[in-house]
């Protein structure tokens, strides 16, 4: 006998054709009844048998869109209703939004061939999206994700557009960002402080690159500023301008085939460029690259390149027609966030010598992500999280509760966690909030979030560390809110977002954390980033750490490389070289505060910094993390040149010595005696370091070790760890979150929700 009956479908299902896939497919068995998409999923009645409905359920599972992602179904009978047709009917917003975001998509290949095809409609439209591919989050103002809650309401469609829009077998059926040249979304130049309305002519704009102008261009999250990458006098005054004297450029490719002539790829570095998401990808450099393009001044002294390929209509337009790589960065000055508002084109105005802008606005500014490979075994690293890739977190597998829970995150490279309605959202990258346009840019974000979700937030949750932007307005909204705020240590947080990210809460077994960054605020009030933690039944232990070096001068200390080297090297070698390093005047004064100062650390990164300044003469970084990505670079040339080995550790027998940082820089100190080539050294230098984690891990008698923390984006350090511990351990890395601090919100509210201690 016929029923009725009720499927609800939850995840990812807004703005990716979920509803015309359910309507064809119900259509096809000749099914009646109807399908609907509102705050908390789609749902879908139809009269069958129990048997054809849950077959119809597992089928739309298996043949979801492939931009969906369904975290939850449910089926079950309800009132008998004879319908007598299939039919769509329009969302509803009155409940409480419990949907995930959409992220960004990358011009789909459908919408790309009828970019190019003189024929379509679409010819050359800048703006060409369908319902598998376009804006989605960075242009959403409300939920449900329907056109009137985007930045599209402003825009009405032509009839054409509006026969697509209600046609249930059309690409474009229910595409929130449908429009075509009739009904367009207009460009508009930007030059001499004069505005060009509704420009079309890209041939000018390939011009002026060919004549090494710089052009801002907005395209998803932001403008990007670009210019000609074969270009080195554009590339060097582009620096000058947006103060960035040696922190490499991210450049895009007209295609993928002219990338290959420039960058080693393999089939997933390959797959990633092209996906969805098209986030920028770390690639290394081919020795013989084909393309002239001004290397040095786009990643002086690397190996890596990072790459795009164009993921917008209008990127794919203006590339097809300069055939040429062109450098594409940020719009924004030295480190703050990405420009996107239409009134702060002047300030553009400062680096660019014309903007290319478009009249559909972006509510939520994003840099875009970046992700990274591993060499040898092929797997993904996160380095930045961004357009396309956030802010859902989909872990079917974390049993979260309905509490509402707001994690703040750290200091820099920023995010958010909440946790709302069973979901969880993790804001994109956003930027490091020490400057004012970051904090600005952070609080704006979340109370867009707050918009969106409306959750009553029940507890906050910051960093110790009481002077990080977000800890002192997480205890502002707390103490306001009445609500509870708890402070959570950094790297725990750190090691409860890799066992979070690998479903690791809930086994008995004991696991050890690898825990090394930079900079957190230990338990004990010193400066924390060498750590191992073990995890047992909800408990954490700090079973070791890097050994304890005087902390002296503050943020300086990150910035100046020296100072790490003097602060662990000082009375273990020659410090004749050292001292070079330093005027008298500051010699004496670093002396002094290194006998008197109270404060110690145990930071991984400043190893880092130390070995760069011995081994490769880098005393002061021009951007976070210079010393150790030369650092790395200088290992990849050696591994490259000599075939990868973990032969040359340090390390000799498996124990550790008495002090390893000492160790370390006296065997490092003989190396350079004996004349070996710096490459050669930072080589030995990481292979020692992986040998290391090895030997801890065999003393603690564990099975599983996993990893967290900034320095775990170096790659070669990865392989160096996979190579000495694969065959005894299991390794666990983060997978949908970058190992750096933009995981520490996630961390925090994983340490929230299982910590027992
Ligand atoms: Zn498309
Ligand atoms: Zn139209």
């Amino acid at each position: 006998m016929l029923k009725t009956f009720h499927i609800h479908i939850k995840g990812i299902v807004q703005g990716v054709g979920f509803r015309p896939y359910v309507y064809q497919l119900c259509r096809a068995q000749n099914l009646k009844g109807w399908v609907n998409n509102t705050t908390d999923g789609v749902h879908i009645h139809i009269n069958a048998t129990l048997e054809k409905a849950t077959q119809i359920l597992n089928k739309l599972v298996a043949n979801a869109p492939v931009l969906s992602h369904i975290t939850n179904t449910a089926i079950k009978e309800t009132a008998f209703v004879n319908y007598t047709t299939f039919t769509i009917i329009n969302s509803e917003s009155s409940q409480q939004p419990t949907l995930l975001l959409t992220p960004d998509f990358a011009i789909c290949k459908n919408c790309s061939a009828e970019l190019f095809s003189e024929s379509d409609k679409r010819f050359q439209y800048p703006f060409i999206t369908c319902t598998h591919c376009g804006p989605r989050y960075s242009i959403t103002k409300k939920m449900p994700y329907d056109r009137e809650n985007t930045t599209m309401d402003i825009f009405t469609m032509c009839p054409s557009c509006n026969t697509e829009y209600e046609d249930p077998l059309d690409r474009r059926y229910f595409s929130q960002t449908n429009s075509c040249p009739h009904c367009a979304i207009e460009l508009s130049l930007i030059e001499n402080g004069k505005t060009q309305y509704n420009f079309t002519d890209l041939d000018y704009v390939v011009s002026q690159w060919n004549k090494g102008k710089i052009i801002a261009i907005k395209g998803i999250g932001g403008y990007l500023v670009t210019c000609d990458a074969t270009n080195e006098e554009v590339i060097e005054r582009l620096r000058k301008l947006k103060n960035r004297p040696s922190k490499p450029f991210a450049l895009m490719y007209h295609d993928i085939y002219e990338l290959a002539e420039d960058v080693e790829m393999d089939i997933g570095e390959k797959l990633e460029l092209e996906s969805a998401g098209a986030p920028i990808v770390l690639l290394a450099l081919k020795k013989d690259r084909m393309t002239p393009i001004a290397i040095e001044a786009i990643a002086p002294k690397l190996n890596l390149l990072g790459v795009m390929l164009p993921y917008t209509p209008l990127y794919k337009l203006l590339l097809e027609k300069f055939k040429k790589p062109i450098v594409a960065t940020s719009g924004n000055i030295s480190n703050a966030t990405i420009i996107y508002q239409d009134d702060r084109l002047e300030e553009l105005q400062h680096i660019a010598d014309s903007i290319l802008s478009n009249n559909r606005q972006i509510v939520t500014p994003q840099d875009d992500s970046v992700v990274r490979y591993g060499s040898i075994k092929s797997y993904r690293t996160i380095i930045r999280r961004s357009r396309g890739l956030a802010p859902s977190y989909l872990n079917t597998e974390l049993e979260l509760s309905n509490n509402t829970v707001l994690a703040m995150g750290a200091l820099l490279k920023s995010t958010f966690t909440l946790l709302a309605h069973q979901n969880i959202h993790i804001s994109q990258y956003l930027g490091s909030t020490d400057t004012l346009e970051a904090q600005e840019n952070y609080q704006n974000t979340l109370t867009h979030f707050e918009n969106l979700f409306h959750p009553d937030i029940e507890v906050i949750l910051v960093d110790k560390h009481p002077d990080y932007f977000a800890t002192v307005l997480g205890k502002e909204m707390a103490q306001k809110r009445n609500v509870k705020v708890i402070e959570i240590q950094h790297h725990k947080a750190h090691f409860f977002a890799v066992l979070g990210e690998n479903n690791l809460l809930h086994t008995h077994e004991k696991i050890l954390g690898v825990i090394w960054d930079g900079t957190g605020l230990g338990d004990d009030g010193n400066i924390w980033g060498g750590e191992f933690f073990t995890f047992q039944r909800g408990k954490t232990a700090r079973v070791h750490s890097l050994e304890e070096f005087p902390f002296i001068l503050g943020d300086k200390m990150a910035k100046e490389p020296r100072i790490s080297a003097l602060v662990m090297t000082s009375g273990v070698i020659d410090a004749t070289a050292l001292k070079e390093k330093f005027s008298k005047t500051e010699w004496n004064i670093y002396q002094k505060m290194m006998a008197t100062g109270a404060l110690k650390s145990t930071s991984i990164g400043r190893l880092f910094d130390a070995a760069a300044s011995i081994i490769l003469g880098i005393d002061i970084q021009t951007y976070e993390g210079e010393a150790a990505m030369q650092l790395e670079s200088a290992a990849y040339r050696y591994f490259r040149a000599n075939n990868f080995t973990r032969y040359y550790s340090y390390l000799k027998e498996e124990k550790l010595p008495e002090n390893f940082i000492h160790f370390l820089f006296e065997n490092i100190q003989q190396d350079i005696h004996k004349g070996f080539q710096p490459d050669f050294i930072a080589a030995k230098f990481h292979i020692s370091l992986a040998h290391y984690i090895a030997i801890i891990a065999k003393r603690e008698g564990v099975q599983k070790v996993a990893f967290s923390g900034g320095v775990f984006q170096n790659q070669w350090l990865i392989e160096l760890i996979r190579s000495f511990m694969d065959d005894d351990f299991d390794l666990y890395f983060h997978k949908e979150l970058s190992p750096n601090d933009e995981n520490i919100s996630f961390g925090q509210l994983m340490y929230y929700i299982y910590n027992k201690d």
